[in-house]
């Protein structure tokens, strides 16, 4: 059975003024692949991750997204004032409403899937 395309990206360019971080890049992927983008430092990976999350606009090409995206950044910028679950947790309750304690509880799952749960409150 043919899996389900989640990412379809069509000779996708994205320039800085004159010059072309991403160069005619077509790509795609399914449902359930795990896919590595390897290059050197420069080459334009992480651009190539900012046209899919729409935190740049790509200058032509085609995408087509199912679903929504997630990003962690090399540089995560955390709130070093904050613990773990503050940090998990502020942009949820500001910004999406939702409930603290609703947040919360998602918080401490993430973290629990990535083996983090006793460091919550640090
Ligand atoms: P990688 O993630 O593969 O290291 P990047 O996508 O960060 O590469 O960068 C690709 C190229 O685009 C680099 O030459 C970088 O200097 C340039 N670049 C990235 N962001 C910008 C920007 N906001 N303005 C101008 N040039 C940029």
């Amino acid at each position: 059975m043919e899996r389900e395309t989640i990412l379809e990206m069509k000779d996708i360019v994205k320039k800085y003024g004159d010059f072309t971080a991403v160069d005619h890049v077509d790509f795609s992927m399914h449902k359930g692949e795990i896919v590595a983008i390897i290059g050197p430092s420069g080459s334009g990976k992480s651009t190539l991750l900012r046209c899919i999350n729409g935190l740049v606009s790509i200058t032509s090409g085609e995408m087509k997204l199912s679903g929504s995206t997630g990003m962690v950044f090399q540089h995560f910028n955390l709130f070093p004032h904050m613990t773990c679950r503050e940090n998990i947790t502020y942009a949820p309750v500001k910004v999406k409403k939702i409930d603290k304690e609703v947040a919360g509880r998602k918080a401490e799952e993430l973290l629990k899937m990535v083996g983090l749960l006793e460091k919550a409150d640090v």
